[in-house]
């Protein structure tokens, strides 16, 4: 920025990814353009549960978890579902995944992610100041609720890692779970209470929001879809779109969530991302009131306080980014949540599909390209993205000013599989 021009930085993808990097972008006084082939309200980080899940540091693939796999995939009511005719597919990302769930890569992973969240909260409060948005964010813990003390006694493991890592959890046995949540039925036998745990009261609110105030702070917000990268001087210069524009930068993020991959191999960087799809219904009036968010440890799945009714969703579902919706899991969902909160109502809710984009370490991609000092990669936040988005946000700004920081970006590289 010496010759008094700002350097141009094009960010593809207006998730909540692109928009936290953007956002911090336009502090360090980049020219900086959101490139989104979508209309903002509908994508992963709009219909979302809205977790900030701080504490949520330990990976999916943890050891012995295969054992239970096959009993998830048998079971019509289970958390797990795989499109046969996707298994082909999906068997490169099944071969990493369990290749992570080994002790030793587990634990990395988990430090990792540990120093990573430790700023979820702290890193939003400068997208979110001064904006109207902070009122969307509640911090009151969340209570994960076992059926059975051996459900509990068999998370042990996931429990005390996330101890040694700082995590801060305490016990709740059934008269303290009802004491903060009267509206749940006999099924919550135990419970977790974490407090460093909040939600956005509407993630879409959040998304918008977001929005708004980039473009209000200078930043420009452009709707149409990359299709490929020219290089100029042998470096990756100009991104071409459906509707033919020419979008030229200096620098280039790429954030654009399940679909990140199709880019990146445009610039010789590959890296098995597949998603998993996730389904939930939003209740306008459940007839049950909860003060936290609640997770069911067994089941899978999760109910948020929103501000536009009671969000019960989960399930992970392989297929691919394009196959339909199967809105039969949104059913499912509410068949579970009904055994858990006897009185709720499941009338009139709104079906929603999501696709996360998920690594088969838990661990985000977070970094610059292989071969391109001008391309950096934020993508891969499986469950956290909302989580994790501010967090990443200052990341990448930090990269492209050459900031140090004591994020260590290793466990995030784009080559941690080659
Ligand atoms: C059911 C469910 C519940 C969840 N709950 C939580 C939660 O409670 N807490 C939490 O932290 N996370 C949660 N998540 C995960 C979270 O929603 C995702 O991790 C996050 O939204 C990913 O954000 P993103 O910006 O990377 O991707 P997206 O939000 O998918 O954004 C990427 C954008 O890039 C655009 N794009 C792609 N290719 C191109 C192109 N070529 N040109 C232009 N634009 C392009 C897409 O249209 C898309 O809008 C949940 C997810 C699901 C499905």
């Amino acid at each position: 920025m010496g010759d008094g021009t700002k350097k141009k930085i094009l960010i593809i993808g207006s998730g909540i990814i692109g928009l936290c990097s953007g956002s911090y972008l336009l502090k360090d006084g980049y020219d900086v353009t959101i490139v989104e082939r979508e209309p903002l309200g509908d994508g992963a980080s709009c219909g979302n549960a809205g977790a900030i899940a701080a504490t949520e540091i330990v990976p999916f693939a943890l050891p012995g978890l295969w054992k239970d796999v096959p009993g998830w995939l048998l079971d019509p009511l289970g958390p797990l579902s795989l499109r046969l005719s996707y298994l082909p597919q999906f068997l490169p990302w099944l071969y990493l995944f369990l290749k992570s769930s080994n002790q030793k890569k587990v634990e990395k992973s988990t430090k990792a992610m540990a120093v990573f969240l430790k700023n979820a909260f702290d890193d939003y409060r400068p997208l979110l100041g001064n904006t109207g948005l902070e009122s969307l964010l509640k911090k009151e813990g969340s209570i994960m609720i076992y059926k059975s003390e051996k459900g509990r006694t068999k998370d042990r493991y996931f429990w005390d890692l996330s101890q040694r890592n700082g995590i801060e959890f305490h016990h709740l046995n059934r008269r303290e779970i009802l004491e903060r949540e009267p509206a749940l039925g006999e099924q919550a036998h135990c419970g977790v209470y974490q407090p460093n745990w909040g939600h956005f009261a509407s993630p879409c609110d959040l998304v918008m929001g977001l929005s708004n105030e980039f473009q209000k702070q200078g930043g420009n917000q452009i709707f149409d879809e990359v299709e490929s990268i020219e290089f100029k001087d042998n470096k990756p210069r100009i991104a071409r779109t459906k509707g033919g524009q020419a979008l030229e930068f200096d620098h280039l993020v790429i954030a654009a969530g399940a679909w990140s991959t199709r880019l990146s191999k445009k610039l010789g960087d590959n890296f098995i991302l597949d998603t998993e799809r996730g389904y939930n219904t939003t209740l306008p009036t459940p007839d049950v009131e909860l003060n936290n968010m609640v997770l069911f440890a067994e089941d899978k799945f999760v109910a948020t306080p929103m501000n536009m009714g009671l969000r019960i969703g989960g399930a992970v579902e392989f297929a691919g980014v394009e196959a339909k919706p199967n809105y039969d899991r949104c059913e499912t969902l509410l068949t579970l949540a009904k055994e858990y909160l006897p009185n709720l109502n499941g009338k009139d809710g709104t079906k929603w599909m999501g696709r996360r984009p998920s690594t088969p370490d838990s661990v985000p991609v977070i970094s610059p390209s292989r071969h391109h000092d001008n391309v950096h990669y934020a993508f891969g936040h499986g469950h956290l993205g909302i989580t994790g988005g501010a967090v990443t946000g200052r990341a990448i700004s930090d990269m492209i000013a050459k900031r140090p920081t004591e994020l260590d970006l290793a466990p995030f590289h784009i080559n941690r599989f080659d």
